[in-house]
């Protein structure tokens, strides 16, 4: 099998014209650059694409690990969720706080325990049981966050779904899909969340079948967007259905994007690898930065 990486930077309502965009997709071509590297040297699709993820966390203009949006009370939590498709196994965590990588804390809970999903202060005694790095809120709050969250703070009526639908606002969650030499899939999804969220709110993002699913019969999927409405229809699961009932990648995450808009009036974005290899990905919010790579071909990277 051709392996191949696909990854995202977010749906939402990106400034086509402005900088950030530019930084996201740079991101995004660099995490699928060194994925694509990890795959042709023999790594297995759930490495390759935590070390993606890992990447996409450290860059300080996406929402995920460092650059995290804050909450209504200037805190930070993260949702992650890993799976693989070889044999269905995931780890998932939410609400963790002062963890750089939560994708990685995700894995480990697939890996080093009995359980698929911790959340919030569980989450955090277990990163602390197993030496799992920990950080400062100071090391996660870079960028203009801080400033956006002061002036947000005086702002009552804020709604969290305006950052996929106002212009500028942003949206920026992070993911990946692989497939790799043997057929493996594997699918992961990051995220701070959305600005100002009530402390405790929970996205689509380490849902399973929401905001990732990953099957080897099927696909793998990573989805990003306005997490209550992407929840209700269980958008990365309902791409794999339509890949079993024959679509390929980019056709199922089209089809899935429709049903988002026609049955809950919802925005987002999706990226998908079928069990042939294909890649695909579709989105209705104004753009969502990509980098893929099938092979040793080149990386592409577009929005
Ligand atoms: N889906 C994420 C959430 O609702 C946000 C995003 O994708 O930007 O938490």
């Amino acid at each position: 099998m051709t392996p191949a990486i696909i990854v995202h930077g977010g749906a939402g309502a990106w400034d086509l014209a402005g900088e950030r965009i530019k930084q996201g997709v740079a991101a995004c071509r660099d995490a699928a650059a060194l994925a694509q590297t990890m795959l042709l040297q023999g790594c297995t699709a759930i490495e390759a694409i935590e070390k993606a993820v890992n990447l996409l966390e450290d860059c300080p203009i996406l929402d995920a690990g460092r650059g995290s949006y804050l909450n209504s009370e200037g805190n930070v939590e993260m949702d992650a969720l890993i799976m693989d498709g070889a044999t269905l196994e995931m780890g998932a965590v939410a609400a963790v706080q002062r963890v750089r990588y939560p994708i990685s804390l995700a894995r480990r809970v697939m890996t080093d325990t009995e359980h698929t999903f911790l959340v919030a202060d569980g989450a955090s005694a277990f990163a602390d049981r197993i030496g799992f790095p920990r950080c400062e809120l100071e090391d996660l709050l870079v960028g203009d966050e801080l400033a956006r969250y002061l002036d947000l703070k005086k702002e009552g009526s804020y709604q969290t779904a305006t950052i996929f639908t106002e212009a500028g606002a942003m949206g920026d969650t992070v993911g990946a899909v692989a497939i790799d030499q043997w057929g493996n899939i594997a699918a992961a999804t990051s995220t701070g969340g959305t600005r100002k969220k009530l402390p405790g709110r929970v996205g689509d993002s380490p849902l399973v079948g929401s905001g990732a699913y990953a099957d080897n019969w099927t696909a793998g999927v990573s989805a990003t967007g306005y997490g209550e409405k992407l929840m209700k229809i269980l958008i990365s699961k309902r791409v794999c259905d339509f890949v079993a009932a024959g679509l390929s990648a980019a056709a199922a995450c089209q089809a899935a994007i429709r049903v988002l808009e026609e049955r809950v009036n919802g925005q987002g974005g999706l990226i998908a690898i079928d069990a042939r290899g294909q890649v695909g990905w579709h989105y209705n919010t104004d753009a969502m930065p990509y980098g893929y790579a099938i092979g040793d071909g080149i990386v592409v990277g577009g929005r």
